[in-house]
C-alpha cells in the first residue's frame, strides 16, 4: 500500500539494466550496515488480505536525511491502526523486470536539457514509456530529446530499481551528500543516483 507522499532514490544508469538478485542483496546489506535500512517488517491488519512489508528506517537514517524547516513529525514504527499508515515513515525496495517511468509530483517539472524551457508530455502518454523511443521537440530551441534525457528536477524518474522512503512530504527533506555517496559506494556500478518526490 502506498503512502500519500514519499521520496524516491534511483540509480540513473540502471535504467536499461536488470538488477540480479545477488546485486540487490549486496546493495541492501550495504545500506543496512550504513544504518540507512533498518529491520524488515511484515504486518497484517484486520480486514486486509495481504501483509504490509517493508523496512524500518535504520539507526543513522535521521542523520543521512536533512529535514528542512522545523522538526519532522514522522512515525518510525508500524501504526496500530491502518488509518495512521500514511504517517509511517518506512522504506520500500521496488524492482521491475523492465524499465518504467515512475510518476513523481502531480505537476512534473520536465525541461529541455539545452535551453531549460519547460517541455512536457501528458501523463497517460508517459505511462506508456519504453526506453529510447519517446521523443519531444522543444518549442523554443527546437532541440529533439528523448524524454528520459530531459531535466526532471526531482519530479519523476526512470528505471528498474527504486528505493522509496514513504511518508516524507515533497521538499520536506533532502538527502545529505553522505547518503548519496553511500548509495553510490554500496551499489557498485549503479551511479549516479538521483531522487525525486512523489504524491498520489
Ligand atoms: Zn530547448
Amino acid at each position: 500500500m502506498n503512502s500519500q507522499y514519499g521520496m524516491v532514490f534511483y540509480p540513473q544508469n540502471a535504467c536499461f539494466k536488470k538488477v540480479s538478485p545477488e546485486h540487490r542483496n549486496q546493495v541492501l546489506a550495504g545500506l543496512s550496515s550504513e544504518g540507512f535500512l533498518g529491520e524488515l517488517f511484515s504486518i497484517r491488519y484486520e480486514g486486509q488480505k495481504k501483509a504490509q512489508t517493508g523496512y524500518l528506517i535504520g539507526d543513522k537514517f535521521l542523520k543521512l536525511i536533512t529535514f528542512l524547516g522545523c522538526s519532522p513529525h514522522i512515525a518510525v514504527s508500524p501504526p496500530e491502526n491502518i488509518a495512521d499508515w500514511g504517517n509511517f515513515c518506512h522504506i520500500e525496495i521496488q524492482q521491475h523486470q523492465n524499465p518504467i517511468f515512475f510518476k513523481g509530483l502531480n505537476n512534473s517539472r520536465s525541461s529541455c536539457p539545452q535551453c531549460k524551457s519547460r517541455v512536457a508530455k501528458m501523463l497517460p502518454e508517459m505511462q506508456q514509456w519504453i526506453p529510447d523511443s519517446m521523443h519531444i521537440v522543444c518549442p523554443k530551441c527546437h532541440q529533439t530529446s528523448l524524454v528520459e534525457d530531459l531535466n526532471w528536477r526531482h519530479s519523476a524518474g526512470f528505471g528498474t530499481f527504486f528505493i522509496i522512503i514513504h511518508s516524507i512530504y515533497p521538499n520536506e527533506a533532502v538527502p545529505t551528500d553522505q547518503l548519496l555517496n553511500i548509495f553510490k559506494h554500496e551499489s557498485g556500478s549503479f551511479e549516479p543516483w538521483d531522487y525525486f518526490y512523489y504524491e498520489l
